[in-house]
């Protein structure tokens, strides 16, 4: 199969492992026979609700979000119709921020979002910093740990109801409070997490892959085939390991 990728902003909002991120889908996927498309999607491109089978949006500081804010919030509609037809989406940092209803700067200025996310991000006054480790259950009764790195002044906060991507075991999450990392809607994924995200957590690669796939054939997600994951496990081990040294939840 063909899998579409739309990568949103690869210009701007780039500098959380973004490209390598894209790099482990592009290769699981080969490993198992799929080809990776990526279309690149900037300022002003088109972005056609159902052409594509995964959407990605980076992470960038508040300068980059600035520039892309508005491009990205006229297309929220669209955003929205892909993810209700069942396309896949990551969405990291900076990304995931502006995928709410919108991001509160220092400054006091209010930069919108593309309203997928039921959830709203204010800058706080010090930056969460660090490895964290959660805990998701993705699929009921499948409980998976996932490691990464967080670096955002950004607090964001879920709306009640608002599905989290994951428990807090440690670090700071979503607003450094509520215990909650990341947000979900359908297959779209939305997180804090990078440095890097998909290189050391496998599982949540072939996660986005497999409803990737259901999009691109029409059928129902299945598993996708097991690799031989030693490095990767490694990398997972000593990232969780030092998000373990970094101890309790704030
Ligand atoms: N505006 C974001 C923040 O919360 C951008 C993310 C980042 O630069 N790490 O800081």
């Amino acid at each position: 199969m063909r899998i579409r990728v739309g990568h949103l902003y690869p210009d701007y909002l780039n500098i959380y492992a973004d490209r390598g991120n894209i790099a482990v889908l592009s290769r699981r996927a080969a490993l198992r026979g799929h080809e990776l498309v990526v279309d690149p999607i900037g300022v002003g491109g088109a972005l056609e609700p159902d052409a594509h089978d995964l959407l990605y949006v980076g992470g960038g500081q508040d300068r980059e979000q600035a520039a892309i804010a508005p491009d990205l919030a006229a297309r929220g509609d669209a955003i929205r119709e892909a993810v209700a037809g069942g396309a896949a989406l990551l969405a990291v940092c900076g990304g995931y921020q502006l995928l709410g209803r919108g991001y509160r700067g220092r400054d006091g200025s209010f930069m919108p979002g593309a309203g997928l996310f039921a959830h709203e991000t204010v800058a706080g006054e010090t930056r969460m910093i660090g490895d964290v480790l959660l805990e998701c259950e993705l699929d009921p009764g499948e409980r998976r740990l996932l490691a990464g790195f967080e670096n955002h002044a950004g607090r964001t906060l879920l709306d009640s109801g608002a599905e989290p991507l994951g428990r807090v075991v440690h670090g700071f999450g979503n607003d450094g409070e509520s215990g909650f990392e990341g947000c979900r809607v359908d297959s779209a994924l939305g997180t804090y997490l990078h440095g890097p995200l998909l290189p050391r957590n496998p599982w949540l690669a072939d996660w986005l892959l497999e409803r990737a796939l259901a999009h691109a054939t029409g059928e129902a997600s299945e598993r996708l085939a097991a690799l031989p994951d030693e490095l990767e496990e490694e990398a997972f081990r000593v990232a969780a390991g030092r998000a373990r040294v970094r101890g309790g939840r704030r």
